[in-house]
C-alpha cells in the first residue's frame, strides 16, 4: 500500500468503540484489498476486531437484476473468504449514509475504500460530516493514488502517460497485511441480511435480467485471468479490435465491483512477460486510470458541459445539420437501426452484460450520429450503457461515452453532424474484421440465449 492512497477525512482524531468498521463499497474484495489491509492495520494496532459493513442499497443508481446478481455472487464469496479470515461481516439493506453512521456508533475508527462517482463522494463527504470516530479512506481500486497522479483533470492519454509511468517506477508498495487481530465479535445484536435469501427474493420487474455469461466473484476473476494470460495475452495486440476473436480480459465487470485488483492483475502481466504486455498495462493502467482522473476533476463527466471546448464548439456548429436517420431511446434499445452491425454490438450487450471494446466505440459514435441532438445521445448511451452492461456505472463507462463526443480526443476532419469528432463509418468495419460474420455470430448467440 502507498501512504499517498490513505486519505482522512475529518478531524476526529480518537474514539473508544468496541470494533474497528471497514465500510466495503467500492472494493468488494476479502484479498490484495488495501482499504481491508489498512482496517486490519489498525484492528491490529488496538487490538480490536475487524467488523466489515456492505450496505446493500437498491436505490443504487441504474441497479438491476443484473448487476445486483454479479454482484451478490461476488459478495457471497467475499464473505465466506472473510470468514475464513475470522473478520465478521455484517450486511444491511437500506441508505448507505444512514447505515454507516447506525453501526459507526459503536466503532472506534472507521475505513473505507474509494469510488470516484459523485454519490459515492456525497455518501463519503456526509459521513465525514457526521461520524464521531476518524474516518479513513484508501484508494484501494486503481494502481496510482488519483490526486497523486494529477491535481488537475488531464487532456488525454498523452498528457497523464509520462506521469503514472514516472510514478510506477518512483513509488515501491509495502506487502499486504497476512492476518487481522482474530476475536470474533458478537454481531447478534446488528441483524445481518442473508445474501443468498436476499438474492433468491431480488425482484427488480426490470427488463436486464441476470446473465449466465459472466459469474461474479474474485474466483471466476482469477480463473478468466489465468486463462487469458494462458492462451490469450500473446495475440492480444495483433487481435483485440477484432469481435470475432476472443482476446479481451473480460476483467472489467470483476474490476468494476472490485471483486478484483488492478495491482494483481499488473503484477501477474508481468510476470507472464508477454510480448504485448505494454498495450495491455495501456488498457488497464493509463486508460483506466485516465477515466478516474476525469471523474474526480470534472462534476460534468456525464454531461454536454463535461466536453473540452472544441468539441463543444464543433458539435454547437453542427446542431442544426439534417441527419439521415433519427432513432428514439427505445429504437435503439430494441436493435431496431437500419445498421445489422449496430444492431449486433447492441444485442451483445443485452444478452451477455459485455460488448466488444471495439464494438463500444461504434456503437456510442452511431448513437451521436443518429440522435436529434449531442444531449439527447449521451443520455440515450449511458442510460442503455448503465443498464445492461456488468462494467457499466463505472469511471470507464462515462469516459468511454464521452470519448464518443470527443473527450481525450483531438479534432480530426470536418464533417456533417458530428463536425470535427472523430467518425467511424461500417466500411471502416468491414476493412478491419468480417464485420458481417460478427453479424452472424451474435445471432447464433441470441438463438441460443
Ligand atoms: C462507448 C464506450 C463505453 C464504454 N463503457 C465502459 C464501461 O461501462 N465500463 C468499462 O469498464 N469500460 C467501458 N469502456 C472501455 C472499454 O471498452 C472496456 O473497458 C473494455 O472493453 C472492457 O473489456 P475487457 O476487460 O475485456 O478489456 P481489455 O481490453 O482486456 O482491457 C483490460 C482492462 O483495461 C481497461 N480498459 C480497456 N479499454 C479501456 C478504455 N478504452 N478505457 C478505459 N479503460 C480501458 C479496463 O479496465 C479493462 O478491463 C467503454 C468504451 C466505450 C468506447
Amino acid at each position: 500500500m502507498r501512504k499517498e492512497s490513505i486519505h482522512k477525512l475529518n478531524n476526529v482524531s480518537s474514539r473508544t468503540g468496541r470494533f474497528v468498521l471497514y465500510w466495503m463499497q467500492a472494493s468488494q474484495r476479502a484479498i490484495d484489498n488495501d482499504a481491508l489491509d489498512y482496517a486490519c492495520e489498525i484492528s491490529n494496532d488496538l487490538s480490536l476486531p475487524l467488523l466489515v459493513l456492505f450496505v446493500l442499497h437498491v436505490g443504487y443508481p441504474s441497479a438491476n437484476s443484473r448487476s445486483f446478481t454479479f454482484m451478490l455472487e461476488g459478495l457471497e464469496e467475499t464473505e465466506k473468504r472473510l470468514k475464513e479470515r475470522g473478520i465478521t461481516f455484517l450486511s444491511k439493506v437500506g441508505n448507505p449514509v444512514d447505515e454507516v453512521l447506525k453501526i459507526a456508533k459503536n466503532a472506534s475508527v472507521l475505513v473505507s475504500d474509494v469510488g470516484y462517482l459523485r454519490h459515492q463522494l456525497f455518501w463519503r463527504d456526509s459521513i465525514a460530516r457526521r461520524v464521531e470516530s476518524p474516518f479513513f479512506v484508501v484508494e484501494s481500486n486503481v494502481i496510482l493514488p488519483v490526486g497523486q497522479v494529477s491535481k488537475k483533470e488531464e487532456f488525454s492519454a498523452a498528457t497523464i502517460r509520462p506521469k503514472i509511468k514516472r510514478l510506477l517506477i518512483d513509488t515501491p508498495k509495502s506487502p499486504a497485511i497476512e492476518s487481522c487481530f482474530s476475536k470474533v465479535l458478537d454481531i447478534e445484536n446488528f441483524e445481518t441480511v442473508s445474501l443468498s435469501t436476499f438474492l433468491k427474493d431480488l425482484k427488480f420487474g426490470d427488463d436486464a435480467p441476470a446473465v449466465s455469461s459472466f459469474k461474479g466473484g474474485t474466483a471466476q476473476a482469477i480463473e478468466i485471468l489465468e486463462s487469458f494470460l494462458r492462451d490469450k495475452i500473446d495475440i492480444f495486440c495483433r487481435e483485440r479490435n477484432d469481435p470475432n476473436s476472443d482476446v479481451l480480459s473480460n476483467m472489467s465487470p470483476y474490476l468494476h465491483f472490485g471483486q478484483i485488483s488492478p495491482s494483481y492483475i499488473a503484477k501477474k502481466v508481468i510476470e507472464k512477460r508477454s510480448p504485448c504486455e505494454e498495450a495491455y498495462l495501456e488498457e488497464l493502467i493509463i486508460r483506466r486510470e485516465l477515466s478516474m482522473n476525469f471523474t474526480m476533476y470534472n462534476p460534468n463527466y456525464d454531461r454536454f458541459e463535461g466536453l473540452p471546448v472544441w468539441a463543444k464548439k464543433t458539435l454547437n456548429e453542427h446542431r442544426g445539420d439534417m441527419r439521415e436517420y433519427i432513432y428514439s431511446k427505445e429504437q435503439f434499445e430494441n436493435c431496431s437501426t437500419h445498421d445489422p452491425y449496430w444492431n449486433a454490438a447492441q444485442m451483445e450487450m443485452a444478452f451477455t452484460g459485455k460488448m466488444h471494446g471495439y464494438m463500444r466505440m461504434y456503437w456510442g459514435k452511431k448513437i451521436l450520429e443518429w440522435s436529434e441532438s449531442p444531449e439527447v445521445a449521451l443520455e440515450t448511451a449511458l442510460y442503455l450503457n448503465d443498464k445492461y452492461e456488468l462494467d457499466g456505472r463505472d469511471p470507464n463507462g462515462y469516459a468511454g461515452v464521452m470519448w464518443c463526443l470527443g473527450k481525450h480526443d483531438r479534432a480530426w476532419a470536418e464533417r456533417k453532424v458530428t463536425g470535427k469528432v472523430r467518425y467511424m463509418s461500417s466500411a471502416g468495419l468491414r476493412r478491419k474484421f468480417d464485420a458481417d460474420g460478427y453479424v452472424r455470430k451474435i445471432s447464433r448467440l441470441a438463438q441460443s440465449t
